[in-house]
Parts: structure tokens; C-alpha cells; sequence
């Protein structure tokens, strides 16, 4: 049987990781090297909320700059990949009798093009982007996308994109190697539940470690995660990839099932 694709989870930050030369997008530049090229890529961003499932059903999907303030370089970024309708039928064909709405409004989200820039710069693998729907539990969530896992047969590569710790109120914007304590120990209990495939704790983040509260303010960017962990097979070891904190408050924590050994 064919070895299943890879499954990533990635810590974004903030969106000038697409421009940057650091510790982070050198650690993207290198897990590059050891993924199998995909047909086709499913990305989750915690950049795109919805009410109700979505995927984007567009051939030619927009780059979206969805933040303000940043430089003319990043504004101006594009990464003209191609979609791939087939897929977003796909997807709703898995999830079944669920509606999936095939979206021709929204694009690539920086969530899924400040990584995919580093992991397949030459952005010639379709991209197709499934959406956040705000009205679900961190519990439908994860059971929605295990319905996603044949994909897994089929040379999709999903690319779950957030931070396992996002408080940008907290953000202390003058050390980009900052790192607070509890944004540490939060980070940390996940990898400690990602590791022991304690997948009903992950999904139950709130009671995860008292600094939950600070380091889940909204569910958007600690969500993804959920999607990578559903998709595991049992037994299936997760890699730890990037594992820095940014600016304080900002985890980095990236995870991988079923990548070759570095
Ligand atoms: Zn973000």
C-alpha cells in the first residue's frame, strides 16, 4: 500500500516570516527537502472563518493580504498558485450530506502563503483552502476532519496553518526571540499532548494547562492543530518541527505525521 502523505501543522506568526531570513522560514526551507511533491494541497488557515463549511472552488485563486501596516513588499506579495475545483468537490464529496459551499471570493490567505513560499516558493502545486466554521466545537472540528483522511491516499498534502499560543495583545513587539514563561508552558502541554496522541485533551484546549485563557484568546489559530491531530493514524509518532515562541506571546510550534525521518 502506498505510504500515506504528510500531514503539517505550522506556526505562522506574523506574516513578515513570507520576506524573512530567520530561524523559522530556515526550518520551512528545510522540512521542503523532505516532502514528497503532492498533487495538491488542502490548507486550513486560522485566516479564514466562515459560517458554514467552505473551500475555494476558484482555478485561479487571489493572494489575500487580509492585515494592514506592514510593508509595500509584503503587500504586493503574490504566490500564483494554481486551485484545483476537483478537489473542493472532493472535500464536499467526504463530508457528505454536510454542505460544503465551493467559494469563488476568497484566495490564499497569508496564513497558507507566508509558509507555502518557503515549502514550494516555485508555487506551481494547487492550492485549495478549506474554511474555519465559526459555528463548530473544537469537538466537530476534529471530527470533521477525520472524514478528511483519504485524502491522505490520494497525494494531498494538508498544510494546517495557526499558533498554538496567539496573543497579540501581550505581544512584546521589541524582542522577536522573546518568550514568556507561560506562553512556554502552554506550548509545551501541547507537544506533551500531541506526543502521548492525547488527541481528547488537545480538543478540549480550555482545561489543557491553567495559561489556556491567555494563550487561546479565540479559537482561530489554536483550531488547525485539531485538523493535523484528526488526521494522524493511530500510532502514527508526530514529528516536532519548528518550536521557538516570537515576540513573547506568538508559539511557532509546527508538527508533523508521517514525514521520512530527518
Ligand atoms: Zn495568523
Amino acid at each position: 500500500m502506498a505510504i500515506p502523505s504528510p500531514v503539517l501543522f505550522l506556526g505562522h506568526g506574523s506574516p513578515m516570516n513570507a520576506l524573512a531570513d530567520n530561524a523559522d522560514s530556515r526550518a520551512w526551507r528545510d522540512l521542503a527537502g523532505r516532502l514528497p511533491r503532492p498533487r495538491a494541497i488542502l490548507a486550513i488557515s486560522a485566516h479564514w472563518e466562515s459560517h458554514g463549511l467552505a473551500v475555494t472552488a476558484s482555478a485561479r485563486p487571489d493572494t489575500i493580504h487580509d492585515f494592514y501596516g506592514f510593508p509595500a513588499a509584503l503587500a504586493e506579495f503574490q504566490y500564483p498558485a494554481p486551485g484545483m475545483p476537483e478537489l473542493a468537490a472532493r472535500v464536499a464529496a467526504l463530508l457528505d450530506p454536510e454542505p460544503v459551499a465551493q467559494d469563488n471570493d476568497w484566495g490564499l490567505d497569508h496564513g497558507t502563503w507566508s509558509l507555502l513560499c518557503h515549502l514550494h516558493p516555485e508555487a506551481d502545486i494547487p492550492v485549495v483552502q478549506f474554511a474555519l466554521d465559526r459555528n463548530r466545537s473544537a469537538a466537530d472540528h476534529y471530527r470533521l476532519a477525520r472524514r478528511l483522511r483519504p485524502l491522505r491516499d490520494e497525494g494531498i498534502l494538508v498544510l494546517a496553518s495557526g499558533n498554538v499560543v496567539h496573543d497579540l495583545r501581550g505581544m512584546d513587539w521589541h524582542r522577536p526571540d522573546g518568550e514568556y514563561d507561560w506562553a512556554r508552558r502552554f506550548s509545551d502541554a501541547v507537544r506533551q499532548g500531541l506526543a502521548a496522541a492525547d488527541h481528547a485533551a488537545l480538543v478540549d484546549y480550555p482545561n489543557l494547562a491553567p495559561e489556556a485563557v491567555r494563550a487561546v484568546p479565540t479559537p482561530e489559530h489554536y483550531l488547525p492543530l485539531l485538523y493535523a491531530a484528526a488526521l494522524a493514524d493511530p500510532g502514527e509518532v508526530p514529528q516536532f518541527l519548528n518550536d521557538r515562541i516570537e515576540y513573547g506571546s506568538i508559539g511557532m510550534l509546527g508538527v508533523a505525521y508521517g514525514l521520512a525521518p530527518a
